[in-house]
Formats: C-alpha cells, sequence, structure tokens
C-alpha cells in the first residue's frame, strides 16, 4: 500500500523529509553553536501543516518522512544515534498530537473553516503536546548529558510551542495555497513590505545599545493588514531567524539586560518572538475571518442579485418614504418598461380603479407593518393594463440606518384573474338561470346540509337561501316531512337517481311537489353529496284530478259515466264472489224518451235525464255505483245484498220511485221506466252480467215496458225468475 502511494506522494515526501531536515539542522546547530538549548524548534509545526492537510491514509508516511528528516539532522550534527531516535520517536509523537486533534475538531481544513477556531484549537494542541513531550525529551537528554533539568523544561515547551504554532501556521497557509490568493500585482509590494521589514529587524536587532526591538511591529502589522497570512506567516518567520540567528550569536538589544547568560537570551527571544506572534497572528485571524464573511456576504448577494436578475416576477426593494432602491429587470418583460423609469414611484400606472385600495393596502402595511398580498393592474407601455399580484414586506432595512424597506414581488396574473373573471361571469350566469327556474335546486352535502339552494325556494316555503343554507334537511323540513324525504335521499346518497311526488303544507294549503334526487360525484366517481331538483306541482295534479272527473263522470246528470262503471264492475264482482255475496245489477231505461224529446223539446229531455240521474242517486247507499250508460240508460251496480229477497225488493222500490213526474218550468213530463236486473251469486264475468241485465231488459220492454224483469245466476233453484210489479 505503502509503496504503491509512494510514487504519487514521493515529491511531497522528500520535502517532508528535507524541510524538517533542515529545521532541525538550523535549529540545533545555531542552538549548539553557542552551547544554548534550542530557541525555537520549527520542524514539527512544519510537519503539523502537512499532516491536518493531506488524508488520512498519507498520516503515517509522512510522520516517518518527519522522523526521517530530524534524525537525519541529529545524526548529522553528531548526536548519539539511540538519544536521537528516542528524540525523534518523542518529536513525532507530539507532532501526531497537535494534528490528531486539529484533525479530529476540523476533519476538513477548507477556505471556508473559521480560522479564528482552528487556530484556538492549534494553539491548545500545540501548548498540550510541547508540555507533555518537553519532560519525555528532557529526560532522555538527560541519560545523555546531565544539564539543569528545570531550565531545559522550559525552554524545551516555549522552542516547541512558538516553533509549532509559527511553522504550524506557515506551513498550513502554503498547503491550503494561501499564495494563490496574493493577487499577481500585490507579490511586488509584497516582497517591498517583506524587505522592509527585514531591514527594519536586522537593524534592530543588530543594534546591541538603544532597545528598540519594538520597532519591528508596524511593518509586521503592515503586513498582516496587506497580505493577512501570507504577511504574517513569512514576517515571523523572517523576525524568528534573525532573532534567533542574533541571540545565538551573542548580539543584539537582549545583551542590554544586565547579568544576561546564554540562555536568559534564549528565554527573551523566545518570549518576544511568541508575542509578536500573538500581537501578528489574532489580527490576521480578525482580518482573515472578515475577508471570510464579506466574500460569504458577497457570495449571498450575488446570488439574490442573481435570483432577482433573473425571475420572471418583478422584484422592487422600496424606502419607506416611497423611493424604490432597486427594480429587477423583469420590469421590461412584464410592462415593458426600462428599470430607470420605474426607479420613481409611478402612481400613474395603476388602474384608476384599483388606486385607491392600493393605497390603503401601502398604507396598511406602513403603519401596521407584517405582510400584505395586492392583486391590481398595472399600465404595459403599450396602455393595456395588466393584473398584477404583489406581495409585500416591510423589512429593517440592510442600510443599517434602522428604517424600514418594502420588499415587493409581483407577478402577471392576467391569465388567472382572466379566467377567474369568466369563471365568476357564469356563475353569476348559472345562479341567474338558477334563481329562476320555476323549481328548487339545492344541494345536500353527505351530513344532509344544504350546501346551496336557489332563491325560487322563497315561492313554496317561509324561508330564504341565506336562511337555509348550513342546516340539514330535517331541520328545514320538520321532522313529519323528513321521514318522507328520508328513505328517498338515502337511495341517492347510495348512488341511485330517485324520483317521487310529496305533499307539504305551505300557508294553510297542501302544494304538491315533484322531487329528482341525483348523487353529486367527484371526479373519482365517489359521492360527495345529493343534488335536490323539486318542481311544484299543485296545479297539474289539480288539471289531472280534473281530467280524471271528467273522464269519469257524465257531464249531464253529474253520475259516473260508463267508463267508470266499466272500470267498476268487475272489481266490485270479484270482490262479491270472493265475499259469496250476491250482486245485483240494474239496467233502467226510461220509456218512449224519443217521444219526450220530440213533445216536449230537448231540453226538457235533458232536464228529465238530470232528474233521473238525482233521484237514482238518492236511492243508492254508499259504495253503490250508479252510472248513465246511454242516451236513456242508467245503471245500477250493488254488492251489498244479504239475500235474494232483499235485491228483489230493491228492484222493486227502484222502479216505483221512478215513476214521477218532471217539472220544468210550466211543463209537466211523466216518466215511466223499465228496469232489467240481474242477480249473480256465482263466478261470472261482467260482460255476462251486463247481457244478463241486458236480457232481463228486453223481457221488460217486451212485456209492454213501465215494469221490470229480473234474471238470476247462481242464487236459486230456477235459474230464472220474474217479478211484475
Ligand atoms: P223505448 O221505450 O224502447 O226505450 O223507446 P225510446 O223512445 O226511449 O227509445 P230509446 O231508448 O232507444 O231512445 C233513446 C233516445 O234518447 C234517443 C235519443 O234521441 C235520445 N237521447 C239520447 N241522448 C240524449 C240526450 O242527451 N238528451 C236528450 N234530450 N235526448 C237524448
Ligand atoms: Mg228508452
Amino acid at each position: 500500500m505503502f509503496a504503491r502511494r509512494l510514487p504519487q506522494n514521493l515529491w511531497s515526501l522528500l520535502a517532508a523529509v528535507l524541510v524538517t531536515g533542515g529545521l532541525a539542522v538550523y535549529a540545533l546547530g545555531l542552538a549548539r553553536a553557542n552551547q544554548s538549548p534550542v530557541a525555537l524548534w520549527l520542524s514539527n509545526g512544519a510537519l503539523i501543516g502537512w499532516l491536518v492537510r493531506k488524508p488520512l491514509s498519507q498520516t503515517w508516511s509522512f510522520l516517518l518522512a518527519g522522523f526521517i528528516g530530524t534524525l537525519a539532522a541529529k545524526l548529522y550534527l553528531g548526536d548519539p544515534a539511540m538519544t536521537s531516535v528516542a528524540i525523534c520517536l518523542c518529536n513525532a509523537a507530539e507532532t501526531l498530537m497537535v494534528g490528531a486533534y486539529i484533525r479530529h475538531r476540523f476533519p476538513q481544513i477548507t477556505e471556508r473553516t473559521r480560522f479564528l477556531d482552528l487556530a484556538r484549537v492549534g494553539v491548545i494542541g500545540a501548548l498540550v503536546a510541547a508540555a507533555v513531550c518537553a519532560p519525555v525529551t528532557v529526560t532522555i537528554l538527560h541519560l545523555w548529558s546531565s544539564p539543569d533539568l528545570g531550565i531545559r523544561i522550559n525552554t524545551l515547551i516555549r522552542a516547541h510551542f512558538v516553533g509549532m504554532v509559527i511553522a504550524g501556521s506557515t506551513s498550513l497557509v502554503m498547503v491550503t495555497r494561501q499564495w494563490s490568493r496574493v493577487e499577481k500585482g500585490k507579490i511586488l509590494i509584497l516582497i517591498r513590505d517583506l524587505l522592509l521589514l527585514t531591514a527594519i529587524t536586522v537593524g534592530v536587532f543588530l543594534e546591541s545599545h538603544i532597545p528598540m526591538a519594538f520597532m519591528i511591529y508596524p511593518p509586521l502589522l503592515l503586513l498582516v493588514f496587506r497580505h493577512r497570512f501570507v504577511g504574517m506567516v513569512i514576517g515571523m518567520a523572517i523576525i524568528a531567524l534573525v532573532i534567533t540567528i542574533v541571540t545565538t550569536l551573542n548580539i543584539g538589544p537582549f545583551n542590554l539586560v544586565a547579568g544576561v547568560t546564554p540562555a536568559l537570551r534564549v528565554v527573551m527571544a523566545q518570549v518576544f518572538i511568541g508575542v509578536s506572534c500573538f500581537v501578528a497572528l489574532p489580527v490576521a485571524l480578525a482580518l482573515s475571518e472578515q475577508d471570510r464573511l464579506q466574500h460569504r456576504m458577497r457570495e449571498s448577494e450575488l446570488r439574490y442579485r442573481l435570483l432577482a436578475e433573473h425571475t420572471g416576477d418583478l422584484v422592487m426593494r422600496i424606502r419607506f418614504n416611497g423611493d424604490r432602491m432597486y427594480v429587477s429587470p423583469s420590469i421590461k418583460d412584464l410592462l415593458g418598461w426600462e428599470v430607470e423609469d420605474f426607479l420613481k414611484p409611478r402612481p400613474d400606472l395603476i388602474h384608476p380603479e384599483d388606486r385607491e385600495r392600493v393605497a390603503a393596502d401601502v398604507a396598511r402595511l406602513r403603519s401596521e407593518g407584517g405582510t400584505i398580498t395586492s392583486t391590481y393592474r398595472l399600465q404595459h407601455k403599450n396602455g393595456q393594463y395588466v393584473w398584477i399580484e404583489a406581495f409585500a414586506r416591510l423589512v429593517q432595512s440592510p442600510d443599517n440606518d434602522s428604517t424600514m424597506d418594502i420588499i415587493y414581488t409581483g407577478r402577471d396574473v392576467s391569465r388567472r384573474v382572466r379566467v377567474e373573471q369568466a369563471l365568476l361571469e357564469s356563475q353569476v350566469q348559472l345562479r341567474t338561470i338558477t334563481d329562476n327556474i320555476p323549481a328548487v335546486i339545492a344541494r345536500v352535502d353527505m351530513s344532509q346540509r344544504y350546501t346551496y339552494i336557489n332563491r325560487f325556494v322563497e315561492q313554496v316555503s317561509d324561508d330564504t337561501p341565506a336562511q337555509i343554507i348550513g342546516k340539514t334537511v330535517r331541520e328545514v323540513r320538520g321532522e313529519a316531512l323528513y321521514e318522507r324525504l328520508k328513505g328517498p335521499l338515502a337511495r341517492a346518497y347510495a348512488g341511485e337517481s330517485v324520483m317521487f311526488e310529496y305533499e307539504a303544507p305551505h300557508q294553510g294549503k297542501f302544494l304538491h311537489f315533484q322531487a329528482h334526487y341525483v348523487p353529486d360525484r367527484d371526479a373519482d366517481g365517489a359521492i360527495r353529496g345529493v343534488y335536490v331538483l323539486t318542481t311544484e306541482i299543485t296545479h297539474i295534479k289539480n288539471v289531472e284530478r280534473e281530467l280524471l272527473r271528467l273522464a269519469h263522470q257524465d257531464s249531464l246528470t253529474g253520475l259516473a259515466n260508463r267508463r267508470f262503471f266499466s272500470e267498476r264492475v268487475s272489481a266490485t264482482l270479484k270482490q262479491a264472489q270472493r265475499r259469496k255475496t250476491p250482486v245485483l245489477l240494474a239496467l233502467a231505461d226510461i220509456d218512449n224518451f224519443k217521444s219526450i224529446n220530440d213533445t216536449y223539446g230537448h231540453a226538457i229531455g235533458d232536464a228529465v235525464l238530470s232528474e233521473v240521474g238525482r233521484c237514482l242517486q238518492r236511492l243508492v247507499r254508499e259504495g253503490e255505483v250508479v252510472a248513465r250508460i246511454g242516451g236513456d240508460e242508467f245503471v245500477v251496480l250493488c254488492d251489498d245484498m244479504d239475500n235474494l229477497q232483499q235485491a228483489r225488493a230493491f228492484i222493486h222500490s227502484l222502479w216505483e220511485r221512478l215513476h214521477m213526474t218532471v217539472q220544468v218550468g210550466d211543463t209537466s213530463v211523466n216518466v215511466k221506466m223499465s228496469i232489467g236486473a240481474a242477480i249473480c251469486k256465482d263466478e261470472i264475468s261482467a260482460d255476462a252480467m251486463m247481457k244478463l241485465a241486458d236480457d232481463a231488459m228486453y223481457m221488460a220492454k217486451e212485456a209492454g215496458r213501465d215494469t221490470y224483469r229480473v234474471l238470476l245466476r247462481g242464487v236459486g233453484d230456477s235459474e230464472e225468475a220474474k217479478v211484475t210489479a
């Protein structure tokens, strides 16, 4: 695995070996030359920069590279092999601790990482790792020589800590390619600023008489301000290099301190480098954080501007006083106007009918805040009006002057408005039709509540649509009527189209209705209510009754006519046969009626017919039928005779009573009649019974008229009986 990856990383690993080795030679070499402990241990820091950015799988390769680099340096400087291996292992452990801690907190270091947090984690990691590893290193060194343990531990912690912070930041900057951030034109300025810092640092630290170390801060901060991280890390590297060199060469302002020893000079150098670093680092981090935030803000501003510029909707930012700060270019597509035309308020473009409403909406938004939605017409440059649906919100102004802005978005909804208007129009038309149709049209939902009813209901009930809508059928129609309606309603809810008739009281009268219940189905066919179409049919019912009456009544006498008689006779016969009671059918015909007509005229003939009719009507009892079935021919049908004698007695009395004198004005007409009757108890058809009665009539006429004859069937011993008056 390692061998396979080697070619890819070879150059990086070689660089790691050379850098760590080179820095180790530099640090140790300088320290040894002056018999002082190491002042600035940069190797570990340089390696940490690699570790935190490289893939985890390469961690061990780079640790090994660092180990080889520092080991080579120590061996080169003549340190004992075993001790060097042990110290280099200790260095590797320190590097690993810091690298792993940063890695744990920041698995991915990118340009978006908050460098302030990263720096905090790095500093804590470096401090702890240096504090842990320095005693181990000192113990190992103690076995090799015997220096003062206390001084060595302090010095080592500082050297490692400061070295890791400086070199770590430097290598991180290099690895994260912060170099590429330096604009080409600024490279010369960077070089110039670096030269300035170098010159001042060298000048200040070569001066052994006047302490002017603070002079390096202005050029260092200038570097940081101008070049951010890049400026800081190179600047700090230069300062660290110069200070370590002059300190180990025993020159510079630290010699001004009375009784200074080489070890104390190293401590002072470390403290000075550390302080410089802590002056520059927070500034660099803060500036870099500011850059990052500004970059993000620019990005998001760019994103929103991109949205606003390319959306089809009209986007505006309006100041509280009405000034328009931003109008999106979509104004051109939407209304034909240029952005500049719209930067000034143009109330004249609002449709005159909508101006008042829009002004009220805007006033409300200004006074109450929040949001408003308003649909109104704006004039296109071509003169036509476009329906705009606008959404406006009152927000804090981004100008940070504690004023409020209105953010407005509007879109063309002309097509939708046209469709809505057409729908409304057709609804009005439909309502006009339904309200004027002579029928009650209603819809009830699944809970039997009226959701719609037309105005015709006012004609047939005491309620208005407004009083009915929302109530149930039971509440509106009353308990009694609901009992009649609930059955058909249930069938309609079950999916059936039901037609039925019912009566309902209204203003003291009973009205007849014909109702048609039709299920209301949704797009999936599921029933969601019932349509009710109810027609008032009282007048039709009356006409129907009148027609029925006319169809069954003789207009002259008011008696039933032949049709009615024919319909009743069969039913009466069947009923009597079931009860096994005799039935009497008597035909009565006026004798010589023709001569009455001839003698007194047709009108008097009619009067005679009417009087005979009235007389017959009086003679029959409830349930018995009397009808005029021909010109002067009447019929009586009785099915409630107890026996034959009673029947005969009835015929006799009929014959007697029909002897009458009819008085019409001054004219008296004597009326006589012949009666032919049939009395049956057998199963007999209506035709046969009529035939029997007809035969009896014939016999009566044959016998000289003004008499009656009775023929029997199934009621006595003889087939035929004759009774005379
Ligand atoms: P008969 O004793 O045999 O019954 O002799 P009739 O003259 O009564 O003869 P018939 O019963 O056959 O005559 C019926 C007459 O009744 C014939 C017709 O001119 C007359 N008639 C029929 N309908 C009307 C009517 O509505 N009004 C009047 N005035 N006369 C009618
Ligand atoms: Mg007659």
